[in-house]
C-alpha cells in the first residue's frame, strides 16, 4: 500500500523546495528585454544580492549551474599554469580542483578527508612553505554537500594572513549560502560562488560570482579570462544584455526576485536561526536513533555539521533501502550517497543525505522525522524508538 498520494517533497540538498510564490512570479509571458520592468528589476538585484553575501564588493550574474561558477571564478581569478592550492573535505573540494587542472592550473590538494574539517594550521604551514608565492589562489568549499561538513572560512582567513601569504582566497557557499551564516567581507573571502537553486529557492540555471577589489586588480592582468566568463562587463553593465552576455534569463530573474524578497523581508539572521534550530531537531532524532543501532552522523562534532544538509550512514545497504522504502511508500525523496564507495557498493548504499536547505520550516522537518521513524519501523532497522520525541522537544524549547 502506498500513502505517497499529495504533495511529494524533495528533500534533497538542491534542487531545493521552490516557494509558490517564487512559481507563481515566473508564471508570465516574455517579458521586453531592452526596456522596462525586467531592466529595473535586474538592476535593483545586485545590492540585495550584495547584501545576502555581505559584501560590498562586486557581483557578476551568470546563466549557469554550479560547475559553470568554478569555471567563471577560475578563469577570473588566475592564469595559465599559475599554481592553486585547494582544501579539500569531501567532494566538491575535488570538483573544484578539476576543473582548475584542465583549465591548466598547477594544483595542489590539502585533503582533509570526509569527515573532518579543514585544519587552518596546515593551510597555514602549507602557505608558509610557498617562499616565493607561486600560489595564486587558496580555494575552500563553505560546506561540502556530500559529507555535509561546515569549514571555518574566517579561520582560514586569519590562516592566510598569518603565512603573509598574498593569494585570493575563493570560496564555493553554493551549498550554504541562505542557509549557514556567511559574511563575505567580514570573514575575508575574496572571491565567492553560488547558484540560485540551493539556499536561494529558485530553479537551476543561474550563478554568481562575488568578488573583492583586490580581486578584481588581480583578475585585470590574467590571462585566462575569456569573453563569456569575463566578470569584469558583468559586474558593471550599462545595457541588460551585459549582464549576461546576450538574452538574459528573464523568467529565472522574477523567481530570483521573489525569492530574495522572501530572504531579506524574513531577515538574515532569522534565516540562519531557522536553518539551525530545524537542523538541531534533525541532529536530536538522529541522536536518540542512533543510540539503538547503527544510524550515525558523518560529521560526530555538531560545530563543524552545515545547517543546509545532514550526511547520515546506517551501514550494508541500509541508506538506500531507507531512501526507497520512502519513496513509494510515503512520497519523500531523500538525498543520495555522494562520495563514499561506488555507486551501487554496499558502502555507497549505507549513506543518505537529509536536504534542509531554503524553504523549509518546522512541519516539513517534523515531516520526514516522523516518516524515517515509521520507515525503520517496517524495515525493521534498529534504532531507539522515539527520535520525533526527542525533535518534538528541540523544537518546543526553541520556539
Ligand atoms: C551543488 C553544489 C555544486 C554543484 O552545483 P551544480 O549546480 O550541480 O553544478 C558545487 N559545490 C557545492 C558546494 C554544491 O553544493
Amino acid at each position: 500500500m502506498s500513502l505517497a498520494n499529495g504533495r511529494h517533497y524533495l528533500a534533497i540538498p538542491g534542487p531545493s523546495v521552490i516557494p509558490d510564490p517564487v512559481l507563481q512570479a515566473m508564471h508570465r509571458p516574455a517579458p521586453n528585454i531592452y526596456t522596462g520592468e525586467l531592466v529595473e528589476l535586474t538592476h535593483g538585484l545586485i545590492p540585495d544580492l550584495k547584501t545576502i553575501a555581505g559584501t560590498e564588493g562586486n557581483v557578476a550574474l551568470y546563466i549557469t549551474n554550479g560547475h559553470g561558477l568554478w569555471e567563471a571564478s577560475l578563469t577570473n581569478m588566475i592564469s595559465r599554469g599559475d599554481k592553486v592550492l585547494v582544501c579539500v573535505t569531501g567532494n566538491f573540494g575535488h570538483g573544484w580542483a578539476d576543473v582548475a587542472r584542465r583549465l591548466g592550473a598547477d594544483v595542489e590538494v590539502l585533503d582533509f578527508g570526509k569527515q573532518a574539517p579543514v585544519d587552518p594550521a596546515r593551510l597555514e604551514e602549507a602557505l608558509k612553505a610557498d617562499t616565493d608565492h607561486k600560489i595564486k589562489a587558496v580555494l575552500t568549499v563553505h560546506v561540502d554537500t556530500a559529507t555535509s561538513v561546515r569549514n571555518d572560512v574566517a579561520a582560514m582567513r586569519k590562516a592566510i594572513d598569518a603565512a603573509g601569504h598574498p593569494a585570493v582566497f575563493g570560496v564555493d557557499c553554493i551549498a550554504s549560502l541562505g542557509c549557514d551564516r556567511f559574511e563575505m567581507d567580514a570573514w575575508g573571502a575574496d572571491v565567492m560562488i553560488a547558484a540560485s537553486q540551493k539556499g536561494l529557492m529558485t530553479p537551476p540555471g543561474m550563478g554568481f560570482v562575488w568578488f573583492s577589489e583586490k580581486a578584481r586588480a588581480v583578475g585585470m592582468g590574467n590571462d585566462m579570462r575569456t569573453p563569456y566568463w569575463d566578470w569584469e562587463t558583468r559586474a558593471n553593465p550599462v545595457h541588460l544584455y551585459e549582464y549576461f552576455d546576450g538574452t538574459p534569463p528573464t523568467h529565472h530573474l522574477y523567481g530570483l526576485r521573489q525569492a530574495v524578497d522572501m530572504i531579506l523581508e524574513e531577515g538574515l539572521e532569522n534565516v540562519w536561526s531557522r536553518h539551525s534550530i530545524l537542523a538541531r531537531a534533525y541532529w536530536a532524532a538522529v541522536e536518540h536513533w542512533g543510540q539503538g543501532g547503527n544510524l550515525k552522523f558523518n560529521i560526530a562534532e555538531p560545530e563543524y555539521r552545515s545547517h543546509a544538509v545532514t550526511t547520515l550512514s546506517l551501514g550494508d545497504g541500509d541508506g538506500t533501502r531507507l531512501r526507497s522504502w520512502l519513496t513509494e511508500h510515503l512520497g519523500i525523496t531523500l538525498g543520495i550517497s555522494l562520495g563514499f564507495g561506488d555507486i551501487g557498493s554496499s558502502e555507497s548504499d549505507g549513506y543518505f543525505r537529509i536536504g534542509h536547505m531554503g524553504h523549509i520550516n518546522a512541519h516539513m522537518v517534523l515531516g520526514i522525522i516522523g516518516a524515517m521513524e515509521t520507515a525503520f519501523t517496517a524495515l525493521d532497522i534498529p534504532h531507539k524508538e522515539g527520535g520525533s520525541v526527542a525533535a518534538a522537544k528541540l523544537l518546543a524549547a526553541s520556539v
